[in-house]
C-alpha cells in the first residue's frame, strides 16, 4: 500500500491565489513553494472552504474581522466546516496522522496563531468539542510567491518534520 498516512489541512487560498480579494493574492495560482515542500513530503492536503468567496463574491472589498463578525457569517463558516470535521473524524478513527493546520496571519477569516479569524475561531471551537487538539502554523503577511521565501520554508519544514 502506497499511502503514506499523513495529511495537512490548508488555508483554501495556499491552494488557490483566484479566491482571494483581488488586490491581495500574492501568486498566480497556488503558493508553489508551499505546496511543492508539502507534497514532495509524500503528504496528503485537506483543503479547507473559502467562505469569504462564499459570502461575499471574487469582487469584494477588504474587510476586517469586526465587518465579518456577524452572526450569519459565523453560521456559514460553521456549516462549511462539517465536511472538514467528518473528514478529520474519519482520519483520526483510522490512525492516520494529521500534522496540522496552516492558517492566513492577518487574515479576518483564516489568521490562526494570533488574532484568530472568524472561520478559525468556529473550526478550533468545533475541534474542541470533539476533544481533538492540532498543531497550528500560518503563512506570514510578507509571503509572496517568486520572492526568497527560504526562511520561511524551513520553519514549514520543521513544523511538518516535528507533527
Ligand atoms: S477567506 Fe481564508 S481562504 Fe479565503 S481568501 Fe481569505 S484567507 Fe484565503
Amino acid at each position: 500500500m502506497l499511502r503514506n498516512r499523513k495529511v495537512i489541512i490548508l488555508s483554501h487560498c495556499i491552494l488557490n491565489q483566484n479566491s482571494v480579494v483581488k488586490p491581495l493574492s500574492r501568486s498566480k495560482g497556488a503558493y508553489n513553494d508551499v505546496v511543492k515542500l508539502i507534497v514532495d513530503s509524500d503528504i496528503g492536503i485537506l483543503q479547507l472552504p473559502c467562505p469569504e468567496l462564499l459570502f461575499l463574491g471574487s469582487r469584494r472589498p477588504p474587510m476586517t474581522k469586526k465587518q465579518y463578525n456577524t452572526t450569519e457569517y459565523r453560521t456559514l463558516c460553521n456549516s462549511l466546516l462539517q465536511n472538514t470535521m467528518l473528514q478529520i473524524k474519519e482520519y483520526l478513527g483510522n490512525n492516520y496522522n494529521i500534522i496540522g493546520i496552516i492558517g492566513i496571519e492577518g487574515s479576518p477569516t483564516c489568521g490562526l496563531l494570533n488574532n484568530q479569524g472568524v472561520l478559525m475561531e468556529e473550526f478550533i471551537s468545533l475541534l474542541k468539542d470533539e476533544k481533538i487538539e492540532l498543531p497550528r502554523f500560518q503563512i506570514p503577511t510578507d509571503y509572496i510567491e517568486e520572492k526568497d521565501n527560504q526562511s520561511f520554508l524551513n520553519l514549514l519544514k520543521d513544523f511538518i518534520s516535528n507533527n
